[in-house]
């Protein structure tokens, strides 16, 4: 048994990992880090079947690559396929506009689709004498953990949430006696979320009470759906733009990934999409706006932002991690954005909520003790060493990209 990462075993972006047990091989994710340029794994390697845990880009982006080069089924849940098409159709558009080498293109996209396998949780099958199976990772929509069983177990979370949402059940431990576990969160804990969505429902209120607007910069998969199932009772006019619009549409066809589909499709009825620029601009009633880049770094939040820059009852609350050299990570820590290649001082109020979709520390040691592996190997964050205190009953390793791990 080998394994390799050829991406994101040390950082968290571009989680590549490839699987090979004797007698098939399989890889796990082909994602890239979404910066500009956007960084790739290592050159894809020939594999039986490329599996997808999810459709963010840090986890799907490079797929094409692969499809470009090599021919393999490609298994994912529906949700999942359905959401990266638009995703990567965008990384394309991107890299034309800003004039990036591209890695894939159209055709690329088209023939990762027609080697497409839908798989549904708890659904088993097997390549050659590798059996696999499905369950519910609980991060976003469709988002899956993967089990491949020949003579030894593996399971394979992708990014993992283990706690209800208003969107999602979290994932339940599947019994392995290997575990290949992200690790986004070691060495931190997340406030209780419900604490925080009563604060940030109470921020809102107090916000448009004195006359503002709250604008919420969100990742167009999973948060946004999210943020609307969290705010849509508050009887507030609630305005979407972006590209959360078109994934939003992807999870209305897409049902039996929710905790419950008719709240969802209730909630979705009580917002307004922005589909225009004329929209955009009419848009002038909104109490609330939640929309993409999620950071800050493009898309329609800064044609929002830009016309309340001097409003100081307005407000932008951020629910999402912002990586370093971001927009948004700026406004945080500098109170600063750049508009149009200018830095510019929002007087608007600004705070952070932590509604992240990874599991905190202490929640990753108690799926890892529930699961009961041998051995647990630590990818996906940049802080693995502090989970090693807590994992001292097992055998654990950090591997790094590039490093092949040999096990009998
Ligand atoms: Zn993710
Ligand atoms: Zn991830």
């Amino acid at each position: 048994m080998k394994i390799k990462f050829l991406g994101g075993a040390e950082e968290v972006g571009r989680l590549a990992i490839k699987m090979d047990f004797g007698g098939s091989s399989v890889m796990v994710d082909y994602g890239l880090i979404p910066e500009k340029p956007p960084e790739y794994p290592l050159p894809p390697e020939k594999v039986d079947g490329v599996f997808l845990t999810h459709s963010h880009l840090d986890h799907a982006g490079s797929l094409p690559v692969y499809f470009n080069k090599y021919d393999s089924s490609f298994y994912a849940t529906l949700m999942t396929a359905n959401s990266i098409r638009p995703m990567l159709e965008d990384t394309i558009k991107i890299a034309n506009l800003e004039g990036y080498t591209k890695m894939f293109n159209h055709d690329d996209v088209s023939q990762l689709y027609s080697s497409f396998v839908p798989v549904n949780y708890g659904d088993a099958d097997s390549i050659k004498d590798l059996d696999f199976q499905a369950f519910n990772a609980g991060h976003i929509p469709g988002s899956t953990m993967w089990k491949f069983t020949n003579g030894s177990e593996y399971l394979v979370t992708g990014d993992l949430y283990t706690r209800d949402t208003n969107l999602l059940t979290g994932a339940q431990p599947v019994k392995a006696e290997n575990l290949i576990v992200e690790s986004t969160y070691a060495g931190k804990n997340h406030e209780d979320r419900q604490k925080v969505i009563d604060r940030l429902r109470s921020r809102i209120r107090e916000v448009i009470g004195t006359g503002g607007k709250v604008i919420l910069p969100t990742f167009a998969v999973g948060r946004t759906q999210e943020l609307i199932m969290i705010l849509a009772d508050m009887g507030y006019n609630i305005y979407v733009d972006g590209m959360g619009n078109t994934i939003t549409g992807i999870y209305l066809h897409t049902p039996g990934f929710f905790r419950s589909g008719s709240e969802f499709k209730k909630a979705i009825k009580k917002t307004v999409p922005i589909r225009n620029q004329r929209e955009r601009l009419e848009a002038k009633n909104a109490d609330i706006i939640i929309t993409t880049s999620g950071m800050l770094d493009g898309g329609p939040v800064l044609s929002h932002i830009r016309g309340l820059l001097d409003d100081d009852k307005s407000a932008i609350f951020i629910t999402g991690y912002q990586v370093e050299g971001t927009n948004g990570r700026s406004l945080l820590e500098n109170g600063t954005l750049n508009i149009d290649g200018s830095s510019v001082r929002p007087k608007m109020k600004v705070e952070f909520f932590d509604l992240s979709a990874h599991a905190g520390h202490d929640d990753l040691i108690k799926f890892i003790d529930a699961v009961n592996p041998k051995r647990v190997i630590l990818c996906h964050g940049e802080m693995r060493e502090k989970l090693l205190e807590d994992l001292a009953n097992y055998e654990v390793i950090l591997p790094y990209n590039g490093n092949v791990l040999e096990f009998s």
